[in-house]
């Protein structure tokens, strides 16, 4: 099947498989000339298709590619002053270059969320190969948010499903069980 739209570049001829022994590679930005680098010394975890408004998406992608990686295992190596907060009031604070556009990374300040501690990335951006493949589709019917025409939603699970990337509307079941449980032990519904 050939889809009049593009999920994502990086999978819409199919998803490479990641490397086991993979531990990490750099980021580097879309600028032809002093490009902000980011180093990442860890394999991604939870690497997702998202359809929110908020991640960065390549042009002419319904989806953004998006991955986390522990916070202490990423540090920007080169034009660090390129960088600015896209929204400083949003939950995850997506750091951008300014002259692409391009989002590097994204971090939760809230010591308290039940995703702080992790940074968010594009494994797109990384020269190296490894990085852990695309393992589900979120927050799919958001892209309608975007302007994607709702009439086309059968379509896109449709494809989404084709390359293995189960579509769910908010975030895949693991991930939404590992935040109610945080919910619940901050709460003490459940005791740690
Ligand atoms: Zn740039
Ligand atoms: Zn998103």
């Amino acid at each position: 099947m050939t889809a009049s739209f593009s999920i994502h570049p990086s999978v819409d001829k199919g998803i490479e498989a990641g490397m086991d022994n993979f531990t990490g590679g750099s980021l580097v930005c879309k600028c032809p000339q002093d490009p902000v680098r980011v180093q990442v010394d860890a394999q991604s975890a939870f690497n997702h298709a998202c359809g929110c408004t908020k991640c960065w998406k390549p042009e002419g992608a319904l989806f953004s590619m998006v991955a986390v990686v522990p916070r202490d295992k990423l540090r920007v190596t080169e034009h660090a002053e390129k960088l600015a907060i896209v929204d400083p009031k949003a939950t995850i604070q997506r750091y951008a270059c300014t002259q692409c556009g391009t989002h590097m990374y994204g971090r939760i300040e809230n010591a308290a969320h039940p995703l702080y501690g992790f940074d968010f990335i594009h494994t797109e951006l990384s020269p190296d190969k490894g990085w852990t493949a695309p393992q589900f589709a979120a927050f799919v019917s958001s892209i309608i948010e975007s302007g994607t025409d709702p009439a086309i939603m059968g379509e896109v699970r449709a494809r989404l499903n084709e390359l293995g990337l189960e579509p769910y509307d908010c975030l895949s079941p693991p991930l939404m069980d590992l935040i109610a449980t945080h919910i619940a032990k901050t709460s003490g519904a459940l005791k740690s």
